[in-house]
C-alpha cells in the first residue's frame, strides 16, 4: 500500500475531487488503480482566500514498485498496514466474573472487547443510564437540584456523555488502538469521516446514542451492566484481591477488577487509599472556562464567518507566564455551552459541552494555568482532590451555589460585573456575577490575566473586555495517579487500573485506548468464561 500526502483542494470541493486529483497527481490510468481511502484530512487556512483541504490517501495500485521506481517523492510512501489485533488468550482460569467498574470511555471499551470474546464481564456504575441521566442533568440545571451520584461527571457513559465529543489524541499508537476506538464509534452510530478529520468530532447529542447501543451490546454478549451500583470496598488476601462490595451491603467474590473510576471519584480514591492501593499525587491545572462570539473565533481562523463545510472554528493556544507557569487553552467547544459540571454538593465545576451541530453561536475554551503538587497544601496523596475542592467551594459561595461569572475587563479590576456587553453568555445551568479572583489562588489569576491578554495578539479580540470568564475549571485531569505494573495490575494483585482517573489518559479518546489496552492485558492472562460458569 502506498501512503500519498499533501493533495491539496480548494476546500469547497470537498471530497467530490480526490479521486480525479490523485490520478492526475499519481499520472496514473483508472485501472491502475485498485483501492483508496483517505488516511487524514485537515484544514489549511493559513491563506484566508484560499483555504483547502489537505488529504493523505492510502492507495493499492496494480504495480506499486514499478510506480515508486518511477515517482521517488517525499510524499509517497510504501506502508505495511497494521489493523488492531487483540492477542490470544492465556491459560489462567476465572473462578468469577470480571468487575469493571466506571462506564465511561475507559469502562464502556474494555467491556465491550471483554464481552465481545466470551468475558462476559459485569461492569458496575454509580450513576444512572444515560436515558434517566440526561432527565436529571437537564433538571439540575434548570433548577439546581443536584444529585450526588447521577450528574454531569457520573453516570453512564461517563464525563463525555455532556461534553463536545471531540475525539483528537496526542497518544502516540503504534499498536493500532486509536484507529480501533474510531471505528467501534463508527460501528456504533458515529459518522464515518471521523476516521480521518484532522479534529474528529462528535457531540453530546450523538454520543448518548452511541453509549446506550454499546450497553445492549454487551448485555446481549452476556454481560452485566448494574446501574447505581457504586463500588465502596474491596476485601484482599495475601496481596490479591478477592471481593468488592456494592453499595456497602452486597459483596461480590472477584479476583479480576478494572478500576476505571474517572478523575472526580473521590469517594473511590479515599476508599482505596485506606485500602493500601498504592497511589501518588500528580500535577493538573486550573482555571476559567471563556466564552467569546463563534463568528469572532471564526473569523480569525477562517477570514469569514461560518461556513457550512468548514463549521465553526477551533483553536488552540500556549503561553507561558512570567512566574514561569504554563497555561493553555484546553477542552476548546466551538458552537458550545458553559456547563455547570459539579459532582460534589457545595462546589461548583464549570466545563464545556456542544451538539453534534456546534451552532450555539458562541466559542467557549478552558484558560488553565498548571499546579503541582508543591501547591498543593500538604504531602498526602489526596492533597491534590483537597486543593481542587477548596476552590470549588470558593466558587459555589462566591456564585451563591450559581455558576459565577465575570467579564474579563472586570476580572482584571477585580470588579464584580453589572451586565453582560456585546458577548452573551450561552450556559448550561444559572450563573450569577462574581469576582473570580476570589475563587482561584492568585498566582493562578495573575497567570491568567498575562496569557489572556497575549492570546489578544494571535486573535484579535481574544482579550476583549466583554468576554466572559466562569469559575472554577479544576476537573482538568486526575489528581493521583495508581501505579500500575508491566501488567498493567496494582500492587493489589488482580487490580487494573485504568483511565483517565488512574492516571493514564486525558480525554475520551485517549480513556477508550486504555481500556483496549487493560482488556488486552486481561485477556493474556485468562481464558474466556466457560459456559458452565
Ligand atoms: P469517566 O468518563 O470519568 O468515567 C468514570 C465513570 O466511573 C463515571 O461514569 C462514574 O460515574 C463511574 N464511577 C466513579 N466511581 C465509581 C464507583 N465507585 N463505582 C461505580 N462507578 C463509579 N474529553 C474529550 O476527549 N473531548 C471532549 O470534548 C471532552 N469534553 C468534556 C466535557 C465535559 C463537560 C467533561 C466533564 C469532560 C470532557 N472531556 C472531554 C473529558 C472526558 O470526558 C474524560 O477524559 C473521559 O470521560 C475520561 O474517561 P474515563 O472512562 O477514564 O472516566
Amino acid at each position: 500500500m502506498l501512503r500519498i500526502g499533501q493533495i491539496k483542494i480548494p476546500y469547497r470541493d470537498g471530497d467530490s475531487k480526490i479521486y480525479t486529483t490523485l490520478l492526475k497527481k499519481l499520472h496514473i490510468q483508472e485501472q491502475e488503480m485498485l483501492s483508496w481511502r483517505i488516511y487524514k484530512k485537515s484544514i489549511d487556512a493559513r491563506k484566508k482566500h484560499e483555504i483547502m483541504s489537505v488529504y493523505t490517501v492510502d492507495v493499492r495500485l496494480k504495480h506499486e514498485n514499478a510506480f515508486l521506481k518511477r515517482n521517488r517523492n517525499k510524499n509517497i510512501q510504501k506502508i505495511e498496514y497494521k489493523a488492531y489485533e487483540f492477542p490470544k488468550a492465556g491459560e489462567g482460569l476465572l473462578k468469577h466474573p470480571i468487575v469493571i467498574t466506571g462506564s465511561g470511555p475507559a469502562g464502556l471499551f474494555c467491556a465491550l472487547m471483554l464481552a465481545r470474546y466470551g468475558y462476559r464481564p459485569i461492569l458496575l456504575e454509580r450513576g444512572m443510564d444515560v436515558e434517566r441521566r440526561q432527565d436529571v442533568v437537564g433538571r439540575f440545571w434548570e433548577t439546581g437540584e443536584f444529585q450526588p451520584d447521577t450528574n454531569v461527571q457520573f453516570g453512564e457513559g461517563g464525563a463525555g456523555t455532556f461534553s463536545d465529543g471531540k475525539l483528537n489524541t496526542l497518544v502516540k499508537d503504534p499498536f493500532g488502538r486509536h484507529r480501533k476506538v474510531l471505528e467501534l464509534f463508527v460501528e456504533f452510530g458515529a459518522e464515518p469521516e471521523i476516521l480521518y478529520v484532522n479534529k474528529p468530532h462528535i457531540g453530546t447529542d450523538v454520543l448518548c446514542h452511541i453509549v446506550k447501543a454499546m450497553r445492549e451490546e454487551i448485555i446481549a454478549l452476556g454481560g452485566k451492566v448494574c446501574f447505581e451500583s457504586k463500588l465502596t470496598d474491596i476485601r484482599t488476601e495475601k496481596g490479591r484481591l478477592t471481593s468488592v462490595c456494592v453499595n456497602d451491603h452486597s459483596w461480590i467474590d472477584c479476583e479480576c477488577l478494572v478500576l476505571a473510576v474517572g478523575h472526580s471519584a473521590r469517594d473511590t480514591f479515599q476508599m482505596l487509599k485506606e485500602r493500601g492501593l498504592p497511589m501518588t499525587a500528580k500535577s493538573f491545572a486550573i482555571g476559567v472556562r471563556i466564552e467569546h462570539p463563534q463568528e469572532m473565533i471564526n473569523q480569525s481562523q477562517y477570514g469569514m464567518d461560518r461556513d457550512d463545510i468548514l463549521g465553526s472554528a477551533a483553536y488552540k493556544l500556549t503561553y507561558t507566564a512570567s512566574n514561569g507557569r504554563g497555561v493553555y487553552t484546553f477542552c476548546m467547544c466551538p458552537g458550545g455551552y458553559v456547563v455547570n459540571a459539579s459532582s460534589e454538593e457545595g462546589g461548583c465545576v464549570v466545563n464545556g459541552m456542544s451538539y453534534h451541530g456546534r451552532d450555539s453561536g458562541n466559542a467557549n475554551s478552558a484558560v488553565i494555568v498548571t499546579v503541582t503538587p508543591e501547591d498543593f497544601p500538604s504531602d498526602d496523596v489526596m492533597a491534590g482532590v483537597e486543593f481542587q475542592r477548596f476552590w470549588e467551594q470558593r466558587a459555589y459561595t462566591e456564585g451563591k451555589g450559581r455558576i459565577p461569572v465575570q467579564l474579563y475587563g472586570d476580572f482584571c479590576e477585580s470588579r464584580v460585573s453589572q451586565d453582560f456587553g456585546e458577548v452573551r453568555p450561552v450556559h448550561k445551568g444559572a450563573t450569577t456575577f462574581a469576582d473570580l479572583n476570589r475563587c482561584l489562588p492568585t498566582y493562578v489569576c495573575e497567570s491568567l490575566k498575562e496569557a489572556i491578554e497575549a492570546f489578544g495578539d494571535k486573535i484579535q479580540g481574544y482579550d476583549r473586555k466583554d468576554a466572559i470568564l466562569s469559575g472554577v475549571e479544576t476537573r482538568t485531569s486526575s489528581p493521583i495517579r495508581m501505579e500500575r505494573d508491566g501488567e498493567l495490575q496494582s500492587e493489589i494483585r488482580g487490580i487494573y487500573p485504568c483511565g483517565e482517573g488512574a492516571g493514564y489518559a486525558g480525554g475520551i479518546t485517549s480513556a477508550a485506548m486504555d481500556g483496549l489496552r487493560i482488556a488486552e492485558a486481561i485477556r493474556k492472562v485468562y481464558r474466556p468464561m466457560d459456559e458452565s460458569y
